[in-house]
């Protein structure tokens, strides 16, 4: 956010500082500014968050409880009450009925400005107390019969704030913003043929409308956001996200890439040595991917696929394609333990093939890491693992043709168009292959993922059965690990996952060591193994192997197994406080288990009581396997910052518009984004500027 007032020119609300208003003093303008608001643009989208009707006075007899109302009458009594609370209690009286107003806080000199036969205008809601219903500490003011007072003429905006900023103090900004835009001062930025879609309603019109709706506009409909005008801004918002993700796909498929030719030698002798035959949807995934290779230009392709689908294969299967080529691959995960569970499978897969695979984290240094450092500069190495240690500046690639992210969802997008511009060569970009486990609902991928191609593999590998989940009680923590005694004892492995609020590994850290403490006591015969966050590379290593080798019988670990790790024996996961994680974080977790062909089993051992909103969430769990159908109930549950990482939706910064209410416009802005981007070239930048200025990174590649 710009922290310096943009120059004034009277033609432009974009370019017209705040501090142009009446009242705004640079103290008042620096508040404004914490809350994003530097031009009169800016404080022109600061948009009321519900409205109340003061356009009407509603006779006694029709107030509903809890619905805000204006009320006039004439006040007959005024009493002290001395019950459980000391109170002031007056009855006030119109043609219709009468009500009680009570104020639990009230002065002398307020008891007799209140005494009976003053007429009042009121304005609260009703609640039901004692003498009936009542209105509660309510707004009034004392009317003189002589001298009516009139009514608002249009709904009172309620604005959004923060500390020392009244509502009235909003209203008289607003007031004054209204005036510069009614000047015509603001831009229309959206041409006809766009506008006609959307019932030729101006950014103008819109505004002034929604500062200050008529006293018949809906409130209800408004209360939702579903407003046409609402609607227009969302648009319009939206709209500049797509344009900006579009601009940078645009301006990559503008590059050259590396023509990778398809060579089938090392592709079939990969095949050839592989335990299994890829499924329908790897094929096809595979082929997608193999067309765009091809091209001159560089590929943006998102392959998304439920956890266990089988995508590192398919990204394998891509790596060598560059290899064949004689280019280098780079493969970033976001975390060690799945950076170099991928390192083990690709030496595994590669090496035979005479491919040398290379590995790099943060955790490497020293000489070692030089040696690796070189070994990918000269490119001797040809197929580059790592974690965002890959971004690092150190990092020289020699001929690097393909990029892939593997769990994109752990990366903010920001890494996502930092490891696209790593890899650039004079004017050639790489391929980008980035994948996901988090199944996206479609109209989500469509605004966050704008600027790439979508494949999906929509089907698991043969002889999968579904996770078999339960929830259970804390109290029931002695059977559950009776049950974990059983399943050990009989061959099997197991996970047992301690989770905590996500922003304290150490706390995290700590539970799962006590945890692990436990059980040792309570399964002496058990052989049990931890695995956290804050371990040394080396012995996390060392733990995963023995796992894996089925030395260890139950891993006790941290979230930090959410993502890719893989040992097919496993078959019996307890994940401890669900109710704590999103839906999506539950689904990778147990997407641990259920990798082999034996039935697998979850316990979802849960603090009681549970909210109403957890047990419908962890009742999702128990009734589906499926990645799609979690996400969208994770949408339906708590929104999009779920779904898409918060790391994701902290940079997708919207001032109006909402993903999930309006997600029926995305096919539009689609549309619209086409229109522009091929007949009014010159608009997109200014479109982009206006919604996204403050969110630099969207703006450049
Ligand atoms: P994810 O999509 O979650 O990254 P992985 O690539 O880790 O999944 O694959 C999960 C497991 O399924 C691995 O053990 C992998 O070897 C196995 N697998 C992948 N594809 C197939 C297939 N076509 N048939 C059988 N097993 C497969
Ligand atoms: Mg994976």
């Amino acid at each position: 956010m710009a922290m310096v007032a943009r120059p004034a020119s009277k033609a432009d609300l974009s370019q017209l500082s705040i501090t142009q208003l009446k009242g705004v003093g640079d103290q008042f303008a620096q508040k404004l500014y914490k809350l994003g608001i530097v031009t009169i643009q800016d404080l022109l989208f600061h948009l009321p968050l519900r409205y109340i009707d003061r356009t009407r006075i509603t006779p006694i007899s029709a107030i509903i409880p809890n619905t805000p109302v204006v009320i006039e009458g004439e006040i007959r009594t005024n009493q002290v009450m001395h019950g459980k609370r000391y109170s002031l209690l007056c009855r006030i009286q119109d043609a219709s009925g009468a009500i009680a107003i009570r104020f639990f806080h009230f002065s002398n000199a307020q008891k007799q400005a209140l005494a009976p036969g003053t007429r009042i205008r009121c304005f609260g809601e009703a609640r039901r107390g004692s003498s009936g219903l009542e209105l509660y500490h309510p707004e009034y003011r004392r009317i003189d019969p002589q001298q009516p007072m009139p009514l608002e003429a249009t709904l009172t905006p309620i604005y959004p704030t923060s500390e020392g900023l009244t509502q009235h103090r909003w209203r008289s900004l607003m007031a004054q913003a209204i005036k510069f835009l009614k000047r015509g001062a603001l831009q229309e930025l959206l041409p006809n043929d766009i506008l006609r879609d959307l019932n030729q309603v101006t950014l103008e019109t819109a505004l002034d409308y929604l500062h200050h709706p008529p006293p018949a506009a809906k409130l209800d409909v408004l209360k939702d956001g579903n407003h046409p005008f609402q609607q227009r801004l969302a648009f319009e918002e939206l709209l500049a996200h797509q344009l900006s993700l579009l601009k940078l796909r645009h301006q990559i498929q503008q590059k050259n890439g590396a023509r990778l030719n398809y060579i089938p030698e090392l592709e079939n002798l990969f095949l050839g040595n592989l335990q299994f035959s890829l499924t329908a949807a790897q094929q096809r995934v595979y082929a997608e991917i193999k067309d765009d290779l091809s091209q001159a230009f560089p590929m943006l392709r998102l392959v998304q696929g439920d956890v266990g689908s089988g995508k590192t294969v398919v990204a394998a299967l891509t790596a060598l394609q560059a290899v064949a080529n004689k280019k280098q691959a780079a493969i970033m995960a976001p975390t060690e333990i799945l950076s170099e569970q991928h390192y083990l499978n690709f030496s595994a897969w590669c090496e035979p093939l005479g491919i040398s695979v290379g590995w790099l984290t943060s955790k490497v240094k020293g000489k070692k890491r030089n040696t690796v450092l070189s070994e990918i500069e000269n490119g001797s190495t040809q197929i580059v693992i790592g974690t965002h240690s890959l971004l690092q500046n150190d990092v020289n690639f020699c001929d690097l043709a393909l990029v892939i992210i593997d769990e994109q969802h752990r990366f903010g997008v920001h890494q996502r168009l930092a490891l696209r511009t790593k890899g650039k060569q004079g004017d050639s970009y790489p391929h980008q292959l980035i994948m996901t486990a988090t199944p996206i609902p479609r109209t989500l991928a469509m605004s966050a993922y704008a600027d790439l191609d979508c494949s999906i593999i929509d089907e698991l590998p043969p002889g999968r059965k579904p996770v078999a989940t339960i929830a259970v009680g804390n109290e029931k923590r002695p059977q559950i690990i009776e049950r974990v005694k059983h399943a050990c004892t009989a061959g099997k492995q197991a996970y047992w996952v301690c989770t905590l609020i996500e922003e304290s590994e150490a706390l995290q850290c700590q539970a799962a060591e006590a945890t692990a403490e436990e059980l040792k006591v309570a399964l002496p015969t058990v052989n049990i193994g931890l695995i956290h966050g804050r371990m040394k590379a080396k012995e996390k290593t060392a733990v995963m192997e023995c796992f894996k080798a089925a030395k260890l019988d139950l891993l006790v670990a941290t979230t930090v197994i959410e993502v890719g790790v893989d040992v097919p024996n496993a078959s019996l996961m307890i994940i401890e406080n669900p109710e704590r994680l999103g839906l999506a974080q539950l689904h990778q977790l147990r997407g641990r288990v259920g990798r082999g062909a034996i039935e697998s089993f979850c316990a979802l051992l849960y603090n009681p009581p549970l909210s109403q909103q957890s047990r419908e969430r962890l009742n999702v769990m128990r009734e589906t396997n499926d990645g799609f159908i979690i996400a969208e109930k994770d949408l339906e549950l708590r929104g999009p910052g779920e779904v898409l990482g918060t790391r994701q939706t902290g940079e997708m910064v919207f001032r109006i518009a909402n993903l999930q209410r309006n997600a029926t416009l995305l096919p539009q802005t689609k549309k619209a984004a086409q229109i522009l981007l091929k007949h009014y070239p010159q608009l997109v930048d200014p479109i982009i500027t206006r919604w996204l200025s403050h969110n630099a990174q969207y703006a450049h590649v």
